[in-house]
């Protein structure tokens, strides 16, 4: 059965809580979650209890109805007595609410107290007419709970508990996989979400592994949890209503990935061919040394083994694509000549059989086609004999270099590190033989030399970057070239650097990053699907979501 979307309301006031509701509803929902912590003071007022009661009854969506205590991470600090008196009169009111959610700690605390929630809800020994069901709830802000365990079977203990809840601050992408299983081996519906950034692929996939619901924000402003998506997010970007038991899961692998416009991208495509797949930001760690490829093959290793997961197909960025060839290689899996010789990839093709079984895995660099291909495409010819000024000696420069010297253009690296631009130079000529032109100078030299064109791979001109006003050649350099010049970024946050702005300016030929992450992304669509990757809409969607439409 496909799972619930649940929109919590914090309630202050009757009118703009329904107001709230309404919209939820408009917007898709299918439940709402009153948090009356903060409405309800447990103190005898008449006025808090009319008003809880008018809420459930003028509720557009069936309701639950939760208190959560200033102790389980909420905002009600009375006593339980008086919140279990408020179920009570809900629970009997002429319109119920058809949840109401109870803490494990509380419901066991006291036999008298379990008794009185167990009178107020329905289940197999109830011998009243009720409407109203209990969800038994564990949370834990801090991170996995030490008794993730006892808490399980305290609450599969308890047969008036109508569904089941845990959530708890996932640690690591890992923890997805345990809260699956959880809703796997439950004899009851159940819900299991991880919060924060790690815990999002629980929320997007809870219809996938038969979660009774999960919770979306009305707006950004309005999350009750860490890492909750909006409602918006959640249907049109995941797709949340489309994905099965059967839905292939993708994603992108990096540190951070938070922003990263390929969801937005990969799952407007799978929408346009029919290709039944969910593309996911999937945050693994970097770290000093061997730590960061230790816990890329714990995580990485770990999803694509989980067979019910059915992970078919990886991005990779930084700081994990010298990681993904590494793990590629140990696995025995394709390795694409391209991606062996950079000795970086970012792309991961998974194929398995009907029972999820691995049939094939391919490990290709997607970044040198689509570099190559954006500037073919500029100059209106190939590359030979050109001259390409490649800004930058780091993992981007190093695909871009390997790219356009195979291409058969001349290359110069200009980079900060002149040893580093050498080093770089020494690579790519030992993988491609001392055939091809290449040479190394330092980054200042860039603005006096005459290249057909320049391609900027360092962070220069990226927001958030070490210089988001600064342009790795400067702006009356740029001015003083030939109109025939090409300058391309392949810096695509914001899609308009400095460097472009100033060549818009001189009335140069302009690549920008968005092209290249086109290319790219369109290159990695069709190895997953083996669909032809719907470019334009690609463009268009990234385009609009970096606020360049
Ligand atoms: P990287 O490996 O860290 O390399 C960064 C390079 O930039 C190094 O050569 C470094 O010089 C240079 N650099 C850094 N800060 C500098 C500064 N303040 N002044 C001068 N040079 C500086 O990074 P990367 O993985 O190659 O990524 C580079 C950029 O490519 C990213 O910022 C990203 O925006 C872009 N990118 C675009 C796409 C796309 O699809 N469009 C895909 C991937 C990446 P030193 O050697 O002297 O330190």
């Amino acid at each position: 059965m496909p799972s619930f979307l649940c929109i919590p309301i914090t309630v202050h006031d009757l009118a703009p809580a329904l107001t709230d509701a309404q919209a939820a509803k408009d917007a898709g929902a299918d439940l709402i979650e009153w948090r009356i912590d903060e409405a309800f003071s447990g103190s005898d007022d008449e006025h808090e209890l009319r008003l809880i009661k008018q809420l459930v009854a003028d509720s557009p969506l069936p309701c639950i109805v939760t208190c959560r205590p200033t102790w389980e991470g909420g905002g009600y600090d009375g006593d339980d007595d008086a919140r279990v008196s408020l179920f009570e009169a809900l629970g009997t009111a002429d319109t119920p609410p058809r949840y109401i959610d109870v803490e494990l700690a509380a419901y066991s605390r006291s036999a008298n107290l379990k008794q009185k929630i167990n009178l107020a809800v329905e289940h197999p020994k109830q011998v009243r007419d009720l409407n109203t069901s209990l969800i038994l709830s564990a949370h834990d802000f801090g991170g996995r709970p030490m008794d993730l365990t006892r808490r399980i079977a305290a609450m599969r203990a308890e047969p008036a508990a109508s569904v089941l809840k845990i959530a708890y601050r996932a640690r690591s992408l890992r923890d997805n996989l345990e809260l699956f299983d959880l809703i796997a081996e439950s004899d009851r519906p159940m819900i299991a979400l991880g919060m924060g950034e790690f815990g999002l692929a629980s929320r997007v996939l809870a219809s996938k592994f038969g979660g009774f619901l999960t919770f979306a924000s009305l707006h950004q402003q309005k999350t009750t949890a860490p890492g909750q998506t909006t409602i918006r997010e959640l249907l049109d970007v995941y797709r949340f209503r489309s994905i099965g038991l059967r839905t292939r899961v993708y994603g992108v692998v990096g540190w951070p990935v938070a922003h990263s416009i390929g969801p937005i991208v990969h799952n407007a495509g799978f929408e346009a061919v029919g290709h039944d797949g969910v593309y996911l930001p999937l945050p693994v760690a970097g770290g000093e040394g061997d730590d960061g490829y230790t816990s890329f093959k714990a995580t990485i290793g770990e999803l694509i083994d989980y067979p019910r997961l059915d992970l078919c197909g990886l991005s990779v960025t930084i700081p994990h694509k010298e990681n993904l060839l590494r793990f590629g290689q140990e696995m025995g899996w394709e390795i694409d000549p391209t991606a062996a010789a950079i000795g970086a990839a970012n792309t991961l093709a998974v194929e398995r059989d009907d029972k999820g079984a691995i049939v094939h895995a391919r490990v290709v660099n997607t970044d040198v086609t689509a570099a190559v291909s954006c500037l073919t495409e500029a100059m209106g010819g190939d590359l030979k004999g050109k001259h390409v000024g490649v800004l930058g000696a780091g993992g981007v420069a190093r695909a871009v270099v390997y790219g356009m010297a195979n291409a058969g253009a001349q290359v110069t690296v200009f980079n900060r590190s002149l040893q580093r631009a050498e080093a770089l130079v020494d690579a790519i000529s030992s993988a491609l033989g001392e055939h091809v032109k290449l040479e190394a100078q330092p980054l200042a030299a860039a603005g006096k030399s005459a290249c057909d064109a320049y391609i900027n791979c360092t962070p220069l001109g990226m927001n958030g970057g070490p210089g988001p006003e600064q342009s790795p050649i400067s702006i009356e350099d740029i001015g003083n070239r030939t109109d025939a010049t090409i300058v391309f970024d392949t810096v695509y946050n914001p899609v308009e650097t400095p460097l472009l702005a100033a060549a818009r300016e001189a009335r140069l030929r302009i690549v920008d990053g968005v092209e290249m992450f086109v290319h790219q992304a369109s290159e990695q669509f069709a190895l997953w699907t083996g669909s032809q990757a719907p470019s334009g809409l690609f463009e268009r969607v990234a385009r609009e979501a970096l606020g360049t439409k």
